[in-house]
């Protein structure tokens, strides 16, 4: 299997792209056509910069896209509450609506790294993964604290 970078197409090795939803469809809907290559995806150190680039609009395009499709949803359901016009119809329509608008940003479409990225969606995972790690670090900075008293 050859290492093949994302933005330059050549034979490369650099760091690997993560195996996302996205790319697994493209991957089994090649396979049916017998047009899977079977490389992997990687980023050459050269591609780097064009790759963050790239990712970060992606990243920053969908959660907007997401933000908008929620919003979609809520007032539709809402115009049909008051409209007493709800129906699974609605519902269903709402959530289609949603749908097209999240699609849309896969007209942006770019994967992440294996071990992960900086724009807005790996920074907040990045956030909640640092998270969970404080409350061992407070400790560690008051036992600090106290040795300084001391
Ligand atoms: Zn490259």
């Amino acid at each position: 299997m050859a290492n093949v970078c994302i933005i330059c197409e050549k034979e490369k090795n650099g760091e690997p792209v993560a195996e996302d939803a996205v790319l697994k469809y493209i991957r089994l809907a090649k396979q049916k056509l017998n047009m899977a290559k079977n490389n992997r995806l990687v980023v050459c150190s050269e591609c780097m910069e064009a790759h963050k680039k790239k990712r970060a609009e992606f990243e920053k395009i969908l959660v907007q896209h997401a933000a908008i499709a929620a919003l979609v949803v809520i007032a539709f359901l809402a115009l049909a509450f008051m409209g007493k016009g709800f129906s699974l119809v609605t519902v269903l329509l709402a959530f289609l609506v949603a749908g097209f608008i999240l699609a849309l940003s896969l007209a942006r479409y770019w994967p992440g790294l294996e071990k992960g990225d900086e724009g807005v969606l790996s920074k907040f995972a990045h956030k909640t993964k640092k998270a969970e790690k404080k409350p061992a670090e407070k400790k560690e900075e008051k036992k600090t604290a106290k040795r300084k008293k001391r």
